[in-house]
């Protein structure tokens, strides 16, 4: 009989949708080798993991920084915005809704975004009852509906650390402190 020895512990990340665990493998010269195969982030690779959450489209393992949460489940950023066609931009027209800018050129000043764009993004946004129009012809405005405010909860978390959204932030917030007290 050929002795078998164990030649080294390997620790390999783990692949997508895998939890990992401990794996005996031969290596070509016919030793055994035991891998570990460690329990890894799916989308940045951080690992060990020891707590995670799973994507709940696409079965992928979530850091505590990658998953994000929506109506109490978890997502990865790409299934999240599969699942809820919010595109930068729109994440700012929401923004500047919340903020109580609700015209195209005012939203287009402050965003640099073609008011056109701004426009589609609104029906957009109404079509999927992230904003509503309230009051009457010439006294209407448009605000973001209960939905709407959550799903900026949550695609904060997408789009929260982009520089020139962190700018837009800061701007609407100088400028509409008084609302701000009074709203969220
Ligand atoms: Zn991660
Ligand atoms: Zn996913």
């Amino acid at each position: 009989m050929v002795e078998r020895t164990i030649l080294e512990e390997h620790a390999v990340a783990e692949r997508h949708g895998l939890l990992g665990g401990k794996k005996i493998a031969s290596s070509t010269e016919g030793q055994i080798e035991r891998l570990t195969y460690v329990r890894a982030c799916d989308f940045c690779g951080r690992h060990p993991l020891t707590e995670y959450s799973i994507c709940r489209s696409c079965g992928g393992k979530l850091c505590s920084r990658c998953g994000i949460e929506f109506c109490g489940r978890h997502y990865c950023r790409g299934c999240l915005i599969e699942l809820l066609p919010i595109s930068r931009n729109t994440f700012k027209v929401m923004l500047c809704v919340m903020h109580g800018k609700a015209s195209a050129s005012k939203i287009s000043g402050l965003t640099r975004i073609p008011k056109q764009d701004i426009r589609l993004c609104l029906a957009l946004l109404s079509e999927m009852k992230l904003v509503e129009t309230k009051g009457l012809s010439v006294f209407s405005r448009q605000e973001l509906t209960a939905e709407g405010v959550e799903a900026v909860a949550v695609f904060r978390r997408v789009y929260g650390a982009d520089e020139d959204v962190q700018e837009l932030e800061a701007n609407l917030n100088e400028g509409n402190e008084e609302e701000l007290v009074v709203g969220i």
